[in-house]
């Protein structure tokens, strides 16, 4: 599978260019360099798209559930047979190391293909007995065509994760990847195509997400939007969604709280945490950036950590011994830079980090930072407010449980913690009290794909993985049937 410099949309199983064939540039942010072009669709390629989903919607929907699980897994192989090209391709578009896309973002795409084929072998439906003499059962109806969008930090990663669950149990998908990083969907296109995937089933249309976006968000028969990105984003779907009643799952941002007690395996935790401040650059939703560290280990975890920043090497995506590639792109960048400013204006000390780094010649002109730990912020200023989506993380002082929990609840997010401690039962305590979808307790990224995923208040709206998945992609419809003598009003 080659990467070509021209992306196609794949509309009723083919390759096509848009219909006002205008491209985008798609920038490889660790050199800086235009390598290939993004289809800059508008209404009309998403109408093309819709039309063929509408047209493959009956046969795909009554296929059988084995047809279905055996071509999402011929999707699966596909993808682990071009795990290389794949993960190089990825890394080109996004900027994150190689390795990591190699490790994670790939064989998790492959993942949600095979989980979600063999998931939908066992979605039972419910079924309530009455006294009466009658028996509900709820059929669970796929919805029709559905729209799925996507970010840029997961790219492949995030987009399987809709489009898997929504293909499974017989919906046909319009989905748009983010025009930031289009390569990995692209060639996905190409893999379905290969996989045998029937025209029509599977749909996407690359471009901005004001236009090709909300175009499908608009457009009448797409009974369903998936949506992940950021809050604003999700904000003007709902608002667009809402008139025409549609199902809307969203999962937005968050600004996570890492809480690091005294009787932690500190050793460990150093380790741990560090990871999960500066994965893929900090550019991962579930990032700890919020750093709360209580008063007996504050200044020994503080050494450590500074430590283990410095030791990170950042730079080339395609060297191996990478640990922070680029940021995704210039305006990304500029972003994150903007943040360090405002919080050394906010009274915020730069402990670790902050500039850009000397990198190599092949990537001189790409979009570095160094991992950056910022001490002496308050709680409510905007540096611990806004997400900044980058690696940048504040750390600051406790004393005790109470203040702890209050600094962490004390955002409108709510995506995902980690919270660091021996004593269990502090940890069942604060597990049930923070306001989070998710809360990782002496881990973090620890993902069963089973449990539901999403989070709470500005962070989102539904929950993704398991059965949620399967539950948000169809439409219950209940059946009664009565079988008893009795009329039941009894
Ligand atoms: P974004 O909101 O800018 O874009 C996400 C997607 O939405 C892109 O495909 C974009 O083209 C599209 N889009 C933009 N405007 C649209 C519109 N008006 N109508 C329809 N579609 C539109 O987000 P991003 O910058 O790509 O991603 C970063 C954000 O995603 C961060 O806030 C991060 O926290 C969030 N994120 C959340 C999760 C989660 O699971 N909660 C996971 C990954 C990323």
């Amino acid at each position: 599978m080659k990467i070509d410099k021209y992306i196609k949309n794949y509309i009723g199983g083919q390759l096509v260019d848009p219909i006002p064939n205008e491209y985008l540039d798609n920038v490889n942010p660790a050199t800086g360099e235009v390598y290939s072009f993004i289809p800059d669709s508008d209404e009309q390629d998403v109408a093309m798209a819709v039309e063929a989903a509408a047209t493959a919607f009956p046969a795909w929907s009554q296929s059988s559930i084995e047809a279905r699980f055996k071509i999402l897994n011929r999707v699966a192989d596909l993808i682990y047979q071009n795990l290389d090209v794949l993960a190089m391709a990825e890394s080109a578009d996004n900027g994150k190391p190689v390795n990591l896309a190699r490790k994670v973002d790939i064989p998790r795409a492959e993942a949600n293909f095979r989980f979600f084929a063999t998931a939908v072998k066992h979605f039972a439906s419910e079924s309530h007995h009455m006294r009466e003499g009658a028996i509900n059962y709820t059929l669970r109806l796929p919805i029709g065509v559905v729209g799925c969008i996507s970010p840029w930090n997961l790219p492949l990663y995030l987009l399987s994760w809709k489009i898997a669950p929504a293909l499974a149990v017989g919906n046909c998908v319009v989905a748009k990847p983010s025009e930031v990083t289009p390569m990995t969907a692209y060639l996905l296109s190409k893999i379905c195509i290969d996989a045998g995937l029937p025209e029509g089933v599977l749909n996407i249309v690359h471009g901005l997400g004001g236009k090709a976006g909300d175009a499908i968000v608009a457009h009448p028969k797409v009974k369903a939007v998936s949506f992940t990105g950021g809050t604003q984003t999700g904000k003007m779907i709902a608002t667009k969604a809402a008139p025409h009643f549609k199902k809307l799952s969203l999962e937005m941002g968050g600004k996570n709280p890492t809480l690091i007690f005294d009787d932690c395996d500190f050793e460990e935790t150093v380790k741990q945490v560090t990871r999960s401040a500066f994965s893929n650059q900090g550019q991962i939703c579930l990032c700890g950036s919020r750093i709360y560290i209580q008063k007996g280990i504050y200044e020994a975890f503080k050494e450590a950590f500074i430590e283990k920043a410095r030791l990170m090497q950042v730079g080339d995506p395609q060297d191996p011994h990478t640990q922070l590639g680029a940021i995704v792109s210039k305006d990304h960048h500029d972003k994150i830079r903007g943040y360090i400013q405002l919080a050394e204006e906010e009274g915020g000390t730069i402990l670790y980090g902050g500039r850009v780094p000397e990198v190599n010649k092949r990537c001189k002109d790409g979009y570095f930072l160094e991992p950056t730990i910022i001490e002496g912020l308050p709680l409510q200023c905007r540096t611990n407010q806004e997400e900044i989506f980058g690696p940048v993380v504040t750390i600051q002082p406790f004393e005790d449980e109470q203040e702890a929990l209050a600094l962490a609840n004390g955002t409108e997010y709510g995506l995902a913690c980690s919270l660091w401690t021996s004593n269990l039962t502090r940890a069942h305590r604060l597990g049930q009290q923070l306001e989070f979808g998710i809360v990782w307790i002496n881990c973090w990224m620890l993902r069963d794909l089973r449990t539901p995923f999403g989070g709470m208040k500005n962070s989102g709206m539904g929950r993704e993985g398991g059965w949620e998945a399967l539950r948000f992609f169809t439409e219950p419809k209940n059946v009664c049937v009565k079988y008893g003598f009795d009329d039941g009003a009894s």
